[in-house]
């Protein structure tokens, strides 16, 4: 008997500093994986923690064939420890989560649901508990309110790193090569067939949480740096407002002042005037700030180095085309069969 081979899917886990963590997040993976129809991969990626989580995560690879342990050298941030990740991940999927529990690995079930279903990119959507401030909650839609306005890709509010990525998008995600990343942004920007999970972030267990207001402010002016180009614009359309109220001020102060002997009773000083050239040239100033920022921003484009374009699948030559197509559906169906 031919027993159709199991799919493969990579669970993914950033770690800094999670040594009490990670044995309750691994049990609590075994115990809602068992029993599931696809094998698992676990990639631990330690991003060069200061208390004993490698030793951790090692003393578990070496007991559990199916632990990887990746070490990075130094901290690099939870967004290149999830691209190391992404890029180590053997599946046909891969799951993203945080080493605190925080995501909740109950719901595992539902992400490859979803992708069975037919999603790319299963998304999981934080919704906020009580335990979480007012303020949290004000600074959080206050930045999705203002992504959402300025952002040249959609970015969906409240969609968090918990996801499940198709391994056709993961092929896709290896091909950036831009440095200032902002991992979950750029699988938004690949596109593809979206879906979503909510889910509610218990407290973390043990541990406290490494992204200070600091950190969130930076990650929050990255993400208006890397997916919009209107803060660089900014310069540029203030100098044009600036432009049009100097120079229609001018122009009724000229008229006024010297064709048709002050009938408005303005009685304009040298110091207006001034003030108004200075206006004038104000305005000129930032409007070619703003026509070079254009052109940065075409640097930027370039230097990003996004692909053009993403395929969904290969569709180069037919009949190769009609193969890879049956082969993936058939993956998918023989493990719901
Ligand atoms: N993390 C990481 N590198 C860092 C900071 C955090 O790999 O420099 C990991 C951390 O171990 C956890 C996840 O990223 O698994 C989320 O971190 P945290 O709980 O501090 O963030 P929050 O839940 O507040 O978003
Ligand atoms: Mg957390």
């Amino acid at each position: 008997m031919v027993r159709a081979q199991r799919q493969l899917i990579s669970i993914i886990v950033p770690i800094y500093n999670e040594a009490p963590n990670i044995p309750l997040l691994y049990d609590s993976l075994r115990k809602h994986l068992r029993g599931m129809r696809y094998d698992f991969e676990y990639v631990f990626i330690d991003d060069g923690s200061q208390d004993y989580s490698a030793q951790v995560v090692q003393s578990l690879a070496n007991r559990h064939k199916k632990v990887r342990l990746i070490e990075f050298s130094r901290n690099f941030g939870k967004e290149a420890a999830v691209s190391a990740g992404l890029h180590e991940a053997h599946g046909d999927a891969a799951i993203v989560l945080d080493a605190d529990l925080q995501h909740p690995p109950s719901l595992i079930g539902d992400f490859i649901q979803k992708w069975q279903d037919g999603a790319d990119v299963v998304v999981g959507i934080k919704r906020y508990s009580k335990h979480e401030g007012q303020f949290k909650k004000f600074s959080s839609n206050m930045f999705y309110k203002i992504m959402g306005m300025i952002s040249h890709t959609p970015i969906t509010p409240h969609a968090s790193d918990y996801r499940l990525i198709d391994k056709q998008v993961l092929d896709a995600f290896r091909a950036f090569s831009e440095r200032n990343r902002m991992t979950r942004g750029l699988i938004d920007w690949l596109g593809f067939r979206r879906e979503y999970v909510n889910f509610q972030a218990p407290p973390r267990k043990y541990g406290e949480r490494r992204y200070g207001w600091r950190a969130l402010t930076q990650l929050a002016v990255r993400s208006f740096t890397t997916f919009s180009l209107v803060p660089l614009k900014l310069a540029g359309y203030l100098g044009i407002v600036i432009l049009i109220v100097a120079g229609s001020l001018s122009a009724v102060a000229i008229v006024d002042q010297l064709f048709m002997n002050d009938p408005l009773g303005l009685g304009i000083t040298g110091t207006a005037v001034l003030g108004l050239l200075l206006l004038f040239l104000i305005g000129i100033v930032l409007a070619c700030l703003g026509l070079m920022s254009l052109y940065i921003a075409h640097i930027h484009d370039e230097v990003t180095n996004r692909p053009l374009y993403v395929i969904r699948r290969g569709h180069s030559l037919p009949n190769e085309n009609d193969h890879e197509f049956s082969h993936a559906t058939n993956e998918k169906e023989s493990v719901e069969a």
